[in-house]
């Protein structure tokens, strides 16, 4: 059977066409996720790229390979900021442009109306970097890597692979040697590369709907004024960590004084503004393994893992510090804090308990005047 390269490319072509179509379709259009358009980005070039080289039989010959090799490595590094854009880590110009400007040079220098081959050692490091690169950024964030994006990243990996090959035996075998040709040669890489897109848009695709339910997982769990977790979110957090964690530390409740009054003498705008930058006094002053929730109104909750009362004291004077300290951007005096802290012991972890018993310290800290912490019982 022989497979000639020009019908394997317009395959090629056609298969990334329709990917990005349904891509597009399917996925961009509801999600609007940077990792989505990047993906049809990709997908785009890609398909550009492997038209650009039917021109390997015009008087366009000279073009053929700075365009096409640039179009591909700007597709594999689509891949790589579609992967970085997962984590939240945007791709900057010159990571995106550097592969692609670099690859059109080399193949511009190299005889490109003569050689059939030019470009191509430049072509096929970028190739691999780049893929290499996404494979990296896919399996990077520890145990919170999903199954999905595991093999996602190992798919990439394994393109990448085949491209440093490719590379290997476009050294040591030359372009026009067989082995290169029957095994990693433009043939057999387009069918790689059909079967690669095709594989990868459906990882893609699964990809962004795990990622889309995590956004809202995470949305469902948050207090939209302040951003810290909600009622719901930090019981079901602190729960968690509970179990995970053992039973030592404090839990600290924590009800701005007279609030209301900020509201009346203020406005309403002037309320929110306090709980939001007491949110972030909140945020400023805990670890980040601590948890910060807003219970409702203006009452906050904190749970401290490993933490004595007296140094969870010390934490709300700190947070009551930065509160203050607030005041002066937002052009109004902050209220004073009163707060409940309660140690937790052995064997004492139900939270709901917990809160209780800390609404009763935080009781007792309003009826002795406000502006100050009380440490109460650990109930048995
Ligand atoms: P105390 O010292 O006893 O805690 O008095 P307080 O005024 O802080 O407590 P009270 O429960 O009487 O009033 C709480 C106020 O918080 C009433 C409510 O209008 C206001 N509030 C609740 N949620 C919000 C909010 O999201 N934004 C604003 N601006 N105000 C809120
Ligand atoms: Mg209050
Ligand atoms: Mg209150």
């Amino acid at each position: 059977m022989n497979l000639d390269t020009e019908s394997l490319r317009v395959a090629f072509a056609v298969v990334a066409l329709t990917l990005a179509v349904l891509f597009y379709f399917a996925d961009f259009r509801s999600t609007r996720s940077p990792y989505s358009a990047w993906w049809c980005v990709s997908l785009a070039l890609f398909l550009a790229g492997s038209a650009t080289f039917l021109l390997e039989e015009t008087p366009y010959r000279w073009l053929a390979n700075p365009l096409g090799n640039a179009l591909l490595v700007g597709g594999a590094a689509a891949i790589w900021a579609s992967a970085r854009s997962l984590r939240a880590v945007p791709a900057t110009g010159w990571m995106l442009a550097g592969g692609p400007a670099f690859s059109a040079l080399a193949a511009a220098m190299d005889s490109p109306a003569t050689n059939p081959f030019a470009g191509d050692l430049v072509f096929l490091v970028m190739m691999s970097l780049m893929l290499g690169l996404a494979a990296r950024e896919l399996a990077l964030g520890g145990s919170e890597v999903s199954r999905l994006r595991k093999s996602t990243a190992i798919a990439a990996a394994a393109v990448s692979s085949f491209y440093l090959c490719r590379l290997l035996a476009f050294i040591i075998d030359g372009p026009r040697g067989s082995w290169y040709n029957t095994y990693v040669g433009s043939a057999p890489t387009t069918l790689m590369g059909m079967a690669f897109l095709s594989v990868a848009s459906f990882s893609m695709f699964a990809l962004s709907s795990e990622n889309q339910t995590k956004i809202l997982r995470t949305a469902a769990a948050q207090d939209g004024l302040t951003g810290l977790l909600n009622r719901a979110g930090f019981l079901d957090a602190a729960g968690d960590r509970l179990r995970v964690d053992g039973n030592h530390g404090a839990l600290v409740l924590a009800d701005l004084d007279h609030f209301k009054s900020i509201n009346d003498n203020h406005g309403h705008a002037a309320g929110d503004t306090a709980l939001k930058a007491f949110a972030g006094a909140c945020r400023a002053a805990v670890r980040s393994g601590d948890l910060a929730g807003r219970m409702g109104g203006e009452e906050f909750v904190l749970l401290l893992p490993g933490v004595s009362a007296l140094k969870a004291q010390a934490i709300a004077a700190d947070i009551s510090d930065r509160f203050e300290a607030a005041g002066a951007g937002a052009g109004f005096t902050m209220p004073t804090v009163s707060y409940g802290i309660i140690p937790i012991e052995e064997d004492a972890a139900d939270l709901e308990q917990l809160i209780a018993a800390a609404d009763i310290a935080l009781y007792m800290a309003k009826s002795l005047g406000r502006n100050r912490s009380i440490i109460g019982a650990s109930y048995t």
